[in-house]
């Protein structure tokens, strides 16, 4: 069966059994339970809920290996550190990584003692630390640039120098990208993104192929008590009903777009995995059947940039990425990323394609009146 199709149908009562498609949130703080506890499913609210159960079945039938849903995507990154990583291990991490991970690492886990290694996405690098390792943490294709590195083969030496893998899939989601299929302990995201897409909610989860470790996870996530909500978790199974749907345009308007950007004399550069980047372009459709939603390109300057998102009629000026609605920004406001004054990440909505290509366009001759 397609994977679209198990998503539409994952976590839902079977198909005869009256009721709703999909009920409805279960708000509960405690649970009514005569007796002796063992064996009950729900006994307490941070430890178990229905509606958790169901998204959980859910993102499992998504990812291959048993998930556990976390309150954001920090939440369930932390999970991974705090299970796996202790004084004096060495985690390897991109440095080109989502900033809040690498500030997690470089603040919190170094001052626990555990060393970090950075190297880039780009050319498997982080395969060349892995001595010692005992965790290699990936992220692919990479954040604010889009670099992309090869799981498999970084899986494989991993495994052999005794380290274990960790991939943030949240750009792709595991309907493009199978971390675990491709040899990784763990698939980690944040499921605020792409997977629910209507920038209503944050969530994360992490998938992994072992039991031991998915009982230390949700062992964690009680005992931590990181616990996600009801309501997102059932807003979030609802919206990832539509993940194939959404996809699909969203990827569609990324290669349009692409396209366009690389024919217009304006853009300095175009960042996106495939054809330009040789060892992308091997990776996509066989590593990840689609390059996602994200196109980020630079615009040399910071008037430019500006004058670009204050002309877009269809684009917000908002962070974060993978929503229905086209949305972008000048990435050096932050000042975290390597990345110059000009440069911009956009992420493709689910906008009908000429549309968004014509505000583009539009977008594009302004930033060219800014100078
Ligand atoms: N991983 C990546 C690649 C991200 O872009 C983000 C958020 O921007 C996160 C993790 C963290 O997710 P959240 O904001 O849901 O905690």
């Amino acid at each position: 069966m397609h994977l679209d199709t198990t998503v539409i149908h994952a976590g839902h009562p079977p198909v005869h059994e009256p009721g709703a498609f999909l009920p409805g949130p279960l708000f509960a703080a405690t649970y009514v339970l005569p007796g002796d506890p063992a064996n009950q499913p729900y006994t307490y609210g941070r430890f178990a809920n229905p509606t958790w159960s169901a998204w959980e079945a859910a993102l499992t039938a998504l990812e291959g290996g048993p998930a556990v849903a976390f309150p954001s995507g920090m939440a369930a990154i932390s999970a991974i550190f705090a299970t796996v990583l202790r004084p004096g291990d060495v985690v390897v991490l991109p440095a080109d990584a989502y900033y809040t991970t690498r500030l997690l690492a470089q603040g919190w886990l170094a001052e626990l003692g555990v060393k970090v290694r950075l190297a880039p996405t780009r050319g498997d690098a982080q395969g060349d630390l892995l001595d010692g390792a005992r965790l290699l943490w990936l992220e692919t294709p990479s954040n604010p640039e889009l670099h992309v590195c090869d799981i498999a083969a970084l899986s494989a030496r991993a495994r052999a120098s005794g380290a274990l893998v960790a991939v943030d899939n949240t750009t792709l989601t595991a309907a493009l990208q199978q971390p675990l299929a491709l040899g990784a302990t763990f698939s980690v995201a944040s499921d605020t993104k792409m997977l629910t897409g209507h920038a209503d909610l944050l969530l994360g989860h992490v998938a992994t192929a072992s039991e031991e470790w998915h009982q230390k996870l949700r062992t964690w996530r009680t005992q931590g008590g990181a616990i996600p909500g009801p309501m997102e978790t059932w807003l979030a199974h609802r919206h990832l009903q539509t993940l194939g749907l959404r996809l699909a345009r969203q990827c569609d308007n990324a290669e349009a777009l692409v396209a366009r950007l690389r024919a217009a004399p304006a853009v300095q550069a175009v960042y996106y995995p495939g054809s330009a980047d040789t060892a992308a372009g091997r990776l996509l459709g066989a590593q990840m059947k689609r390059a996602g939603c994200v196109v980020s390109f630079d615009l040399g300057s910071r008037a430019r940039a500006e004058a670009f998102l204050g002309a877009c009629t269809l684009v917000r000026e908002a962070t974060s990425f993978g929503g229905i609605h086209s949305s972008a920004e000048r990435r050096a406001r932050w000042g975290a990323d390597a990345v110059g004054e000009g440069f911009i990440r956009f992420s493709c909505g689910a906008e009908a394609t000429d549309d968004l290509l014509a505000d583009v366009t539009q977008a594009l001759a302004a930033a060219v009146r800014a100078g």
